[in-house]
């Protein structure tokens, strides 16, 4: 029997093992929230929330309060009927990290229910994906060491934070590439340049023979006109992140023309509005990436299921799990470098 019987929050905090720093700011611990939902047969399904109050204006506190509101929702539902509780759920819009955790913890107890696993639910297509590590936000130097850090470590992928200083981001970018040659770069500027100095900045990096695969989120998420002319006046391609949380957020960039990619997030979008957007995305021939928060290895686990599973992403960024000091690793898949591999 699969209806669900019991769903249990428990509050998780996390150190960071260095203090993380994008354009907003720095953190050096995250709350998140574990979800298990226990099947009257005995089964136990593990979500997790890890809520962004910049992303999303979510708190712990808020996503706690919410848990008698959850069983109220899915209480006495039936796993195998998970699209109903998707879009039950689906009305949790103030909270979408918590719609994550509840999502992926309903179809990780109906996948043990069948005996599956969760990246086979979602499509089989692939059992292994890579992930790139991120350089944040510091001093000139201590960006480029850890950018050779992580080049050291065998990662061929590199996303370098930007958004406080477009000179000395410029500095960086270049003394990078030029270091770790053979690797892919993403460009986040987390929103923080305005249209004119994002173009000025991707034209800088073109003439400097710097060749960057993703630019992401140059411009305030609102400004989507902003978005549009970065895209049709950058050399490389031009992904969002903050702009795009929900499908109606994807549907809008796509009618615009306003982006090549789009960066999903599970804790933007739940699993519901995640799917949605990628089957928008490949029908508009819009490329994939995926992206994470603050992610234990529980929550990371939860994209990196679903990332094998649909196969589509072309670039992973889900290294969060590795910036946090942690008991124990809680993922089904197994981390081996760069690689992430599922089973
Ligand atoms: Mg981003």
């Amino acid at each position: 029997m699969s209806r669900i019987k019991d769903i249990l929050f428990t509050l998780k905090r996390y150190n960071y093992k260095r203090p993380f720093c994008i354009a907003y700011g720095f953190v050096t611990e995250t709350e998140n929230i574990e979800i298990e939902i226990i099947t009257e047969s005995g089964v136990s399904g593990y979500g997790e929330s890890a809520p962004s109050f910049r992303i999303s204006g979510e708190t712990t506190e808020m996503l706690l309060a919410l848990q008698p509101k959850i069983r109220e929702m899915i209480l006495n539902k039936d796993v195998k009927n998970y699209r109903l509780i998707f879009d039950i759920t689906d009305r949790l819009i103030s909270s979408p990290s918590l719609k994550a955790g509840v999502q992926f913890a309903v179809i990780d107890a109906f996948c043990k229910e069948g005996g599956i696993g969760v990246w086979e639910f979602f499509g089989g297509v692939k059992d292994e994906i890579e992930t790139d590590r991120t350089v944040s936000v510091r001093p000139v130097e201590e960006r480029i060491n850890e950018a050779l850090e992580i080049y050291r470590e065998g990662f061929r992928v590199i996303k370098i934070k930007v958004g406080e200083n477009l000179e000395e981001d410029l500095v960086v970018i270049c003394e990078v590439y030029s270091k770790t040659r053979g690797c892919r770069y993403i460009v986040d500027v987390n929103g923080n340049y305005t249209p004119k100095e994002a173009v000025y900045f991707v034209k800088r990096l073109y003439s400097s023979g710097v060749d960057i695969s993703v630019f992401e989120q140059p411009v305030n998420r609102y400004d989507i006109e902003g978005l549009k002319y970065v895209r049709f006046n950058s050399p490389f391609p031009v992904c969002a992140d903050e702009s795009v949380k929900t499908r109606y957020d994807a549907l809008r960039l796509i009618k615009e023309e306003a982006v090549d990619m789009f960066n999903i997030k599970l804790m933007k979008s739940g699993i519901s509005d995640a799917i949605a957007i990628v089957e928008l995305a490949k029908t508009a021939n819009i490329r994939l990436m995926i992206g994470c928060v603050s992610e234990s290895s529980l929550g990371i686990n939860q994209s990196v299921q679903l990332a094998c599973g649909i196969g589509c992403f072309d670039f992973c960024d889900l290294d969060s799990h590795l910036m946090l000091e942690e008991d124990s690793f809680r993922g089904t898949f197994k981390q081996v470098g760069s690689k992430m591999i599922v089973e």
